[in-house]
């Protein structure tokens, strides 16, 4: 695994864009069983659209990044449990490490989040 961009997300109408360095926590899927992964809070950062990102609280206490303009939300972030929650983008999905602590996974399954622990 190289220490280079791991990728590039953009929202819906492409004002914003975060980079991804690094590799995953892990895999997940969220209430609604929709793949997500699992990032360590430092490995995101904004690419454009400082102006267009708005932080707001979710309905569970998770700050989502979120587009002014097409008001898509990138990611939920919480500051205690120092994890990033994106959308997951489907073709990864072969590293298989579990790197989250115990309280990070209990963080995310009191958040409805079901950790994939791999085979
Ligand atoms: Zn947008």
């Amino acid at each position: 695994m190289s220490n280079g961009p791991y990728g590039q997300l953009a929202c819906g109408c492409g004002a914003v864009t975060l980079l991804v360095c690094g590799a995953p926590l892990g895999h997940a899927r969220d209430a609604e069983d929709e793949p997500v992964s699992l990032w360590p809070e430092e490995a995101i950062q904004l690419g454009q659209g400082a102006d267009e990102l708005a932080v707001v609280p979710d309905a569970r206490c998770l700050a989502a990044w979120q587009c002014r303009r097409c008001g898509e939300r990138l990611l939920y972030a919480d500051d205690e449990a120092g994890v990033a929650v994106l959308a997951d983008s489907a073709e990864e999905g072969d590293e298989a490490g579990l790197a989250l602590t115990t309280s990070q996974q209990r963080w995310l399954a009191a958040l409805g989040y079901r950790v994939d622990v791999g085979p």
